[in-house]
């Protein structure tokens, strides 16, 4: 007799029809969970270079070298990073 053999976790059933469902309700569910596991440390691993990011900025702005009006740019460039972050941070 032919043997339908989970290919997730071995387990044996007697018809497709049974292997098919206990895969979905089975495995199905725990692949989403870990595609969105995936995708939070992805976003989180981003939020920590955008936060690096902004903090090398903020050590440029004091540099001695850079004109007023250079401070000035980078500072609203400071303030667009810091917003965006803001709001990724509140959407989640
Ligand atoms: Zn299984």
């Amino acid at each position: 007799m032919k043997e339908y053999k989970c290919k997730y976790c071995g387990e044996v059933f007697e018809k497709p029809l049974l292997l098919a469902r206990h895969v979905r309700s089975t495995h199905k569910r725990a692949k989403t969970r870990e595609k969105k596991a995936v995708a939070i440390g992805k976003e989180s691993e981003q939020i920590n270079r955008t936060i690096e990011a902004i903090g090398i900025l903020k050590g440029l702005q004091v540099s001695p070298n850079l004109s007023a009006e250079e401070k000035k740019i980078l500072g609203d460039v400071l303030t667009r990073i810091e917003e965006l972050l803001t709001y990724t941070l509140k959407s989640k």
